[in-house]
């Protein structure tokens, strides 16, 4: 456990020391995908940061369970009035598809790119169509409370009744009366008293695809209360950390906050945590808008704003070059540089776990080195604990790797730090890169033995003095994205940076 770690919370509008509920215990729910068309740079982002979240809790020794939903009924096309048609209905009709087949192909394409970017599967990924009788009782209990109201088959939360005793609008900084003000207009839209107000449950036409028995007729849930339904179901009323993208604040996640409280009389999150956006030309990437770039096209280069394709680690690296809060700007410019740094990264771990020191030669220990690189170890947890500032940790991490290459070019002699400062630099820098920052090696070949075999090859031409030979297996590497790095007693091989 680790008492320096510090998160920023949304609810609080500030930094605050990370204590969860019930220590070694951390609960996490973060807002999954609704699913209903391919995932793009801005889902990568989303997970990417999270997936650090929920790695570096583990790191730290807590025992996390992470709850991601998959959102596959009850996401309207228009969130902020809550109305229109349901996302994953209208592929369906388009596609003339099942609208789970719908679901089932979005799932398995979110799935594909996680694996792609190396993103950890979250300890419960639950459906929100799986969880029709838990979102039909907290509409019950919140009724009972005397929080909502029906009309003619629909439920809706009644914001006037809710913010007699509650803040409509302290998650993401908004005035109830500014709310109801500037709605006023609308009233009686759809049988709703006041227009903010936003459905628990909705009532359903004969010809919806997707609906459920309830003691309201025939209908379906509302997209917030399912996030409400499945969070609370597998963390408790309270839990944790509530995570998702800035763009839900309003009105997903401050809606949220309402139906906890109007069911159980609590916040259901004790640290909410907001990823921003990415951007492109400043403006936020969305589908909604029509600039957004789909994860395959990355990985195949294939969209009028690519100039290349950019592998998977490459697009993680790009994600972790900003701390999750801070904005991401694509450019091919920017991407080509994470592709540089992240093979620098990879190349760094190959030699590190190389490092050897000598047991023929004494450990000559020079003090202000060794005091040195032991700062640099810990330095790399700084920016890990202020709020997951991967950006900082990656920088730390390159001045870490600058010693760490000293050692291998002998500008530095190994023999001078201490045997227990050699362990601590090989396992600082492979747990954030491997285990923290969840970056690995994009292999050249499958197989590790067919490197091996290729340098034994290029090993003999170089004694049989063939340079013909010799020039064709360099090219042949080079071609890959691998130098081959010779000297006079040894051969090996890096990533091209
Ligand atoms: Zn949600």
């Amino acid at each position: 456990m680790n008492a320096n770690l510090k998160v920023y919370n949304t609810l609080s509008r500030k930094k605050e020391v990370f204590e969860p509920i019930n220590p070694p215990f951390v609960g996490m729910y973060v807002c999954g995908p609704t699913v209903y068309s391919d995932p793009h740079l801005g889902h990568a982002r989303s997970n990417i940061n999270f997936d650090v979240i929920f790695r570096y809790l583990q790191y730290l020794g807590y025992k996390v369970r992470y709850v991601r939903n998959i959102t596959d009924v009850g996401h309207l096309t228009d969130e902020v009035a809550d109305a229109g048609e349901d996302k994953i209905q209208k592929k369906a009709k388009l596609e003339q598809l099942e609208p789970m087949e719908v679901v089932q192909q979005y799932t398995n394409s979110f799935h594909s790119l996680l694996r792609k970017i190396n993103v950890l599967p979250p300890s419960i990924e639950p459906r929100a169509s799986a969880h029709i009788p838990e979102q039909i009782k907290i509409t019950e209990d919140i009724l009972k409370n005397g929080f909502a109201y029906e009309s003619n088959g629909s439920v809706y939360l009644d914001i006037k009744k809710y913010a007699t005793q509650f803040n409509y609008g302290e998650l993401s900084g908004r005035n109830t009366e500014d709310l109801l003000e500037g709605t006023r207009a609308l009233d009686g839209q759809e049988g709703k008293i006041n227009s903010m107000d936003f459905a628990l449950w909705k009532k359903a036409s004969p010809e919806h695809l997707m609906q459920w028995d309830s003691p309201w007729g025939s209908g379906f849930p509302g997209w917030h209360l399912e996030c409400t339904a499945m969070s609370t179901k597998y963390l408790g009323k309270q839990f944790d950390i509530h995570g998702g993208g800035m763009d839900l604040q309003f009105p997903h996640h401050e809606s949220e906050v309402a139906q906890s409280n109007a069911c159980f009389h609590c916040n259901p999150a004790k640290y909410w945590l907001h990823n921003n956006m990415v951007t492109i030309n400043g403006q936020k990437m969305a589908r909604s808008i029509g600039n957004f770039i789909t994860a395959e096209q990355l990985f195949t280069g294939n969209h009028p704003l690519l100039e290349r394709a950019y592998s998977p680690m490459t697009i993680r690296f790009f994600v972790l070059q900003a701390q999750y809060r801070g904005t991401l700007d694509f450019s091919n410019e920017a991407l080509v540089a994470a592709a540089k740094a992240y093979k620098k990264i990879i190349n760094g771990l190959r030699v590190v776990k190389q490092l050897k020191q000598e047991d023929t030669t004494p450990i000559i220990l020079n003090t202000a080195l060794n005091e040195e690189i032991i700062s640099l170890c810990e330095d790399c947890f700084v920016g890990l604990n202020d709020d997951f500032n991967t950006a900082a940790t990656l920088a730390s991490l390159f001045n870490l790797l600058k010693k760490i290459n000293s050692f291998q070019s002998k500008t530095v002699d190994i023999q001078t730090i201490a045997a227990s400062t050699m362990t601590l630099v090989q396992k600082t820098y492979v747990d954030i890169v491997e285990n923290i920052l969840g970056l690995v090696e994009e292999k050249v070949a499958d197989s590790s033995g067919l490197m091996d075999g290729l340098m034994e090859l290029y090993s003999e031409a170089k004694v049989q003095k063939d340079y013909t030979k010799i020039d064709k297996i360099r090219a042949y590497f080079k071609a890959e994205g691998v130098i081959i790095k010779d000297s006079k007693t040894t051969v090996d091989w890096q990533y091209e940076e």
